[in-house]
């Protein structure tokens, strides 16, 4: 008597999908030229994958636009900018 061997393969891929508010301004960017979305820095941080102290760096070196919103002076990161990094 032949035995026939049967291999079943079963592939499961996971997605998570976290959602939760998000926090952004629609405003004209000065040097892009243009009406923008701005982020906070940690919502930057969580969109490329970094820490928000990179964010930070690269708004101190000037690689990002931001403005900073009164009366806290709260930042918020230029997304057109942050996309072309
Ligand atoms: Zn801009």
């Amino acid at each position: 008597m032949r035995k026939i061997l049967t291999e079943v393969v079963i592939e499961t891929t996971e997605i998570y999908v976290i959602k939760h508010q998000r926090h952004f301004i629609r405003t004209w960017c000065e040097d892009c030229g243009r009406e923008v979305s701005l982020i906070t820095p940690s919502e930057a941080a969580l969109l490329t994958f970094q820490e928000t102290a990179e964010i930070y760096s690269l708004m101190d070196e000037r690689r990002v636009h931001f403005r900073l919103f009164a009366p806290e002076q709260t930042p918020f990161v230029c997304l057109t900018s942050l996309c072309l990094i």
